[in-house]
């Protein structure tokens, strides 16, 4: 579904993303872990075009992308964006916030809008919350609006970036449940996280990055019980005192 082929992206003079090597197949859970400040949303935001690299190639779906020469936005409807602060449109309400991309990008009849919306609603267990505004949701909620506003574009690919890093350690387990069954539904996903608890029990492939740098990637059994590298195991015993 995804490969990356040596990407490189700086800011200024800082080198930010470093060679970075990726494949992600098709059903695949890839979990990216590493420390603040690794390049994890980057190459995020890069997968998805919200960020431009300086070299190297990405290929969706067999298919080479130059954001110079293709529509960004088709791009985007194939790979959708799960993101930590949830950014839903404050003034609208959830259903309102679920049928806009389909409706305005997608032009997809807005009856038909609102039938799929209310499935995805059922599907995230907000059934109920329909016509209200985000500001009556608690955090755990509104992620799962976020998740079903991204899925309403219908993607292929699901990037998540830190989806439960802004909740209540109470309200991280709905949501990891809900990542769990879109998973379980064969949903091709990139997560990064902090939770590894999801990356061992859900995750196909486990990613480390540090300092812009993949340092190792392995199964989860493997990554999680015999790690190779100092710094992962470093990063692995930081974690662990969670
Ligand atoms: P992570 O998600 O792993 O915490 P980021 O990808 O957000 O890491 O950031 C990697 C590095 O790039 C950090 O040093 C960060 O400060 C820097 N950085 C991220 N976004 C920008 C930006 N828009 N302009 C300049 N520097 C940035
Ligand atoms: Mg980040």
């Amino acid at each position: 579904m995804i490969t990356v082929n040596k990407l490189n992206k700086s800011y200024g003079d800082l080198h930010v993303l470093k060679d970075i090597d990726l494949q992600v197949e098709e059903s695949q859970v890839v979990c990216l872990i590493g420390s603040s400040g690794s390049g994890k949303s980057t190459l995020l935001r890069c997968l998805n075009f919200l960020e431009q690299r300086d070299s190297g190639q990405i290929i969706i779906e067999g298919e080479e992308i130059d954001p110079a020469k293709q529509n960004i936005n088709e791009i985007r409807e194939k790979v959708g964006m799960v993101f930590q602060h949830f950014q839903l449109f404050p003034h609208m309400t959830v259903l309102e916030n679920i049928i806009e991309a389909p409706t305005h990008v997608k032009k997809t009849p807005k009856k038909q809008a609102v039938i799929e919306a209310k499935d995805l609603l059922s599907k995230v267990g907000l059934s109920d919350k329909a016509d209200v505004y985000p500001s009556r949701l608690s955090g755990g909620q509104k992620q799962r609006v976020a998740i079903a506003r991204a899925l309403a574009m219908k993607p292929d690919i699901l990037l998540f970036d830190e989806p439960t890093s802004a909740l209540d350690p109470e309200l991280v387990g709905e949501v990891l449940t809900t990542m769990k069954e879109l998973a379980e539904e064969g949903m091709t996903m990139v997560v990064v996280t902090h939770e590894m608890g999801f990356a061992r029990e859900v995750g196909d492939w486990i990613v480390f990055m540090h300092d812009g740098r993949i340092i190792e990637s392995a199964a989860p059994e493997e990554f999680f019980t015999n790690p190779k590298k100092e710094r992962t195991k470093e990063f692995l015993k930081t974690t662990a005192l969670k």
